[in-house]
């Protein structure tokens, strides 16, 4: 079991002594230096760091959302100088207008770290080929995936999203040992192999690092047999550093440890703001306590998911988090049942014969919301009918609504290139 640095295993008392300092420096740079945030602690009563006299006094500073990046876009949040940014980054505007992330040297450190951490934890080793298929640009993925891997001392081919068919070549001319890329398109990449004939099996694929949108442990099972490999989820979000916040251990792969030394999570109840405890599932909080450019405190991800504070067999002391049920954004209201997209790609591939590439179609022809499956059969040879009928029955069966499935030909559901749109939504506005 490899560990890139002791951190993640600290013994926790030590690790949440390392918080709380950490915590505090933060809360010193907020107030000095980012007026808006710093108006709003002291609204809430702290008008100076030593005020936060442990770790649980988190709960008592003002949560800071996506609405404050947009407010004050682009650089009215820099906790530094702007000539001390020397990176910025955008989020890849999924749901509107992309937020600014901005980095100091030291930011970038920090980042190029915990890259390194997860990609170590997920068994990458030095010298491994690594094929980089995360969009390079704005979007965070492309050079994070590129920085853990260099630091590592990897082999990195920096071929970015699209162009899939060049992707199988090089894949199987350059030997990548690992493969990363959003679970969409590792299956779009799956796809074009075997379009061009190769068998997995002729490559050197042994690992494939997923993250950037949600995807369920039925989609983990498609994309392994695909593509031969074994496949771990990482998850990370610009505002708070790009990918790197949480990945899975290769031993375990249950749930994903976040570097909490740089990153403190929390879940909260999305309506009310309380606080949930260890195993309840809520909204996602970050406070990465160490960034320097972009120094927010309590940032709501939307993310929906839970904690897992239990010992991982992996020996690492820091938390867990769950798979991203979804963001709060893409949660369906369909006729009074709350549903995401992940849902239906679970009871989706849990029926056979069924091709694991999906869209959700929202309508509402009259007053009711309506939503149909789109998606393909995995064969040309299978009664279509049957199929869709074995389908519909399942969902209604699951979701106690009814869903209509369209099952398009073969190749006709849209293919991603980075994170897939899963919801096209088609109600008036
Ligand atoms: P945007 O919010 O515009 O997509 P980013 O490119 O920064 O911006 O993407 C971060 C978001 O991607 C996260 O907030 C989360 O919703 C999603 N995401 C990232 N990694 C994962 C993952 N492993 N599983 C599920 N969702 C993920
Ligand atoms: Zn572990």
């Amino acid at each position: 079991m490899a560990i890139w640095n002791p951190a993640e295993i600290l013994p926790r008392e030590q690790l949440e002594a390392l918080q709380l300092e950490r915590l505090r420096a933060c809360v010193a740079r907020v107030l000095r230096a980012v007026a808006p945030l710093a108006a709003r602690l002291r609204a809430a009563g702290i008008a100076d760091a030593r005020e936060i006299g442990s770790l649980a006094d988190l709960r008592r500073l003002p949560f800071t959302t996506k609405a404050d990046l947009r407010d004050h876009y682009p650089f009215g949040l820099l906790g530094v100088p702007r000539d001390q940014v020397v990176r910025v980054h955008a989020s890849s505007g999924t749901r509107g207008k992309p937020s600014v992330a901005a980095y100091t040297r030291n930011d970038l450190g920090v980042w190029n770290e915990v890259m390194a951490r997860c990609m170590t934890m997920a068994g990458v080793r030095p010298g491994m080929v690594v094929h980089n298929a995360y969009g390079y640009g704005l979007f965070t993925g492309g050079l994070g995936f590129h920085q853990g891997a260099e630091l590592i001392g990897c082999t990195v081919v920096p071929i970015s999203g699209g162009f899939t068919q060049r992707q199988a070549m090089l894949l199987r001319d350059f030997g990548g040992n690992v493969l990363c890329a959003t679970p969409s398109y590792a299956l779009n990449i799956a796809e074009a192999l075997e379009r061009d004939s190769i068998d997995p099996r002729m490559l050197k694929l042994e690992l494939g690092l997923f993250g950037a949108e949600p995807w369920t442990e039925q989609m983990r099972g498609e994309i392994e047999r695909r593509l031969g490999l074994t496949a771990i989820n990482m998850y990370g979000l610009s505002e708070i550093v790009g990918p790197g916040v949480s990945g899975e251990c290769r031993e375990v792969r249950s749930g994903s440890h976040v570097h909490e030394d740089h990153f403190l999570p929390e879940i909260i109840d999305p309506e009310t703001g309380d606080a949930l405890p260890p195993g309840r599932e809520g909204e996602l909080v970050f406070t990465p306590v160490t960034k320097e450019a972009l120094p927010l405190i309590r940032y709501r991800t939307g993310d929906i998911a839970a904690l897992d504070a239990t010992p991982c067999a992996c020996g690492r002391t820091t938390v867990r988090m769950s798979r991203i049920r979804g963001r709060r954004d893409d949660m369906l209201i369909i006729r009074g049942v709350n549903l995401y997209p992940s849902e239906i790609e679970r009871i989706m591939l849990g029926v056979a014969d069924v091709a694991p590439h999906y869209q959700l179609l929202v309508e509402r022809p009259a007053s009711l919301d309506q939503l149909t499956l789109l998606c393909e059969p995995s064969r040309d040879d299978l009664d279509r009918e049957h199929l869709r009928a074995r389908l519909e029955h399942e969902l209604h069966q699951q979701t106690g609504i009814s869903i209509a499935v369209r099952l398009l030909d073969r190749d006709q559901v849209a293919r991603s290139e980075g994170k897939a749109v899963r919801v096209v939504d088609r109600r008036p506005r």
